[in-house]
């Protein structure tokens, strides 16, 4: 079976917009519909990827939770690993941790010490850029470990946000821009 490949249109038309969850004032950008339609997730995976081929990466760093969606289908198209960044309390054996500012308080987030070799090309995937915090937090657990992220990638950006300022080190792209 060969599917159409979809455009960043047509993702955008099947992300549902989740007023005030999972509080009031946040539109969640619900991308599950995105996932359960077998052309929409493969088109994903095919432009989030669109600039590598198989060789190119060594490996695909995801971020907890959504990002590790897209990040492990983007890894088994590029023939690259997959390396988790989660949040504080989930790794098992040593980890590098990486705090950042949330709106109210902060949150951390983790890598294992051993889960990239020194000077290992990466790409880093996000579902969603918001503020940006997330993003530069695992690029920085990335840098630590010696790695060179050769881009950011994200489904959704929501660009009033500002958090590409957080990201000026990277490239950095998005498919779809609110
Ligand atoms: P930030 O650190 O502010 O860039 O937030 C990015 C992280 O929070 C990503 O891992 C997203 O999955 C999640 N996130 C933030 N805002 C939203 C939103 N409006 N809809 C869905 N996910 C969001």
């Amino acid at each position: 079976m060969s599917l159409t490949r979809p455009t960043p249109a047509d993702l955008e038309k099947a992300i549902r917009n989740i007023p005030d969850f999972p509080k009031p004032g946040i539109q969640f950008k619900d991308i599950t519909p995105v996932l359960a339609d077998a052309r929409l997730f493969s088109g994903s995976i095919d432009l989030l990827t669109e600039r590598f081929r198989p060789g190119d990466v060594d490996a695909v760093v995801g971020i907890d939770a959504r990002g590790f969606i897209f990040a492990a289908a983007a890894a088994v198209k590029l023939q690259a690993g997959l390396v988790p960044v989660r949040k504080q309390g989930k790794l098992p054996y040593r980890t590098h941790e990486q705090q950042y500012n949330l709106e109210y308080g902060t949150a951390t987030v983790a890598v294992h010490v051993d889960a990239l070799k020194p000077g290992s090309r990466v790409l880093l995937i996000d579902d969603l850029l918001a503020t940006g915090g997330t993003a530069a937090a695992a690029a920085a657990l990335v840098r630590r470990l010696e790695a060179r992220i050769l881009e950011i990638s994200f489904l959704i950006e929501l660009q009033f946000l500002g958090g590409r300022q957080k990201l000026q080190d990277y490239p950095v792209r998005s498919l779809i821009v609110y």
